[in-house]
């Protein structure tokens, strides 16, 4: 069987330098592919004309750029598409664009186009192995990690349909909110954000790549050493007893821990970056004022903004979840504010095509003894802690 050739796509550009070094090439040799790969969007290596007929002749030979398949895009009517991303083991994961308020944002916005963003939600993983109580991701079961790759490739399939729909600002900025736990596929994730920051690749902002996690404490404290992109944690409960119960990952890394590792990534950014906390409101279970006013206490003193995000019901949901109503939000929205927590309200889009957080399901074939495999492997990784 021939041997399987290097995917050129989502490798960082030093190691796409070493790659050229060991053909015998110049670093050079890694600019001018990443420019036809990303700017010019070029997959075959025979149309990378400034490369001679000879390198392109061995380049072809050894290596490839592979990009996932991408379905039709479904389109929501507040402008939000969903994608599903087919992977190489035949499964699929959904990428979803949501552009800045575009339905009457230019008539708010007259004649202003320079700061309104494409942000694009990527997954990471096919599946979840975290489990969630509120979330439809890890109903599916897991099966497996994406590449970088597959990781990259949502994002250059993305803005090849941005520009393909005359749409010249391309994605401006990437979160890992998609499936899966980003911080569990750590170095396919890291390399994805190091050719998402490349001014060769699509030059976004280590401020506009943010990383989602329901809170792997030991990969956040691995993280800061790595990289200072923004970062998201999932806390979505005050309190121990409650968070154990939405975010089963709290049993082992529980809510002190994990404030102590926020503290730790934040030192990594400088004094003008924060971290965002998500906190999905449920209805009686999660959003009184006094959960309001716990959250206040436990975060006092940290550099963070909460992002509240009104629970988005998904067919699977077997507790019986509910969205609270408009005015119990504003008054866990205004309790924080008066206790001095920066707090936003995360507006729900794209939830009549399933594309609101929470709702991405793709295709995972879960296969359960995959899953139960995964999860011993995964207690022991977990108990090796970083020491800080
Ligand atoms: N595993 C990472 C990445 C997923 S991010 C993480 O947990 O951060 C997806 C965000 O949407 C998370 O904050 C998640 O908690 C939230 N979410 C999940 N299910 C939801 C639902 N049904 N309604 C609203 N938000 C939800």
């Amino acid at each position: 069987m021939a041997e399987a050739k290097t995917n050129l796509l989502g490798m960082p550009r030093a190691e796409l330098e070493s790659f050229f070094a060991g053909v015998g090439e110049k670093p050079y040799r890694a600019d001018q592919v990443m420019r036809w790969i990303y700017r010019a969007k070029v997959t075959d290596i025979d149309a990378m004309t400034n490369i001679s007929r000879s390198l392109r002749g061995h380049l072809k030979e050894i290596a490839e750029v592979r990009v996932p398949v991408f379905g039709a895009g479904r389109r929501s009517s507040d402008g939000v598409v969903k994608w599903l991303a087919h992977t190489e083991q035949g499964q699929a994961v959904e990428t979803v664009l949501i552009p800045d308020a575009s339905v009457g944002w230019e008539e708010a916005n007259p004649g202003g186009t320079t700061n309104r963003r494409n942000t694009l939600c990527i997954s990471s993983q096919v599946g979840c192995s975290l489990d969630c109580s509120f979330c439809a991701t890890g109903k599916q079961g897991f099966n497996g990690n994406l590449t970088r790759a597959e990781i990259v490739g949502q994002v250059w399939q993305a803005s090849r349909e941005l520009a393909e729909g005359g749409d010249e600002r391309g994605i401006t900025n990437v979160v890992f909110m998609g499936m899966g736990e980003p911080l569990l596929n750590f170095q396919p994730v890291l390399d994805a954000t190091d050719v998402l920051m490349d001014d060769l690749a699509f030059g976004i902002s280590k401020r506009r790549v943010t990383i989602s996690t329901a809170g792997v404490v030991p990969r956040i404290r691995d993280l800061s050493s790595h990289t200072d992109v923004s970062l998201a944690v999932s806390l979505h409960a005050p309190r121990d007893e409650l968070r154990n119960i939405l975010v089963p990952l709290n049993r082992r890394y529980p809510l002190a821990e994990l404030l102590d590792a926020c503290r730790h990534y934040l030192r990594g950014l400088g004094d003008r970056r924060s971290i965002t906390m998500e906190y999905t409101l449920i209805e009686g279970v999660n959003d009184s004022v006094a959960d309001a006013l716990d959250l206040a206490r436990l975060l006092a003193g940290l550099r963070a903004k909460v992002n509240l995000i009104p629970f988005n019901p998904f067919p699977e949901d077997r507790n019986g979840y509910r969205r609270p109503d408009p005015k119990r939000i504003a008054d866990f929205q205004s309790s924080l504010l008066n206790a001095g927590v920066a707090t936003m309200l995360r507006t729900t889009r794209g939830d009549e095509i399933g594309a609101a957080c929470g709702q991405l399901t793709g295709t995972v074939h879960d296969r359960t003894r995959r899953r139960m495999r995964y999860l011993a492997g995964e207690a022991a990784m977990l108990q090796t802690r970083t020491v800080p």
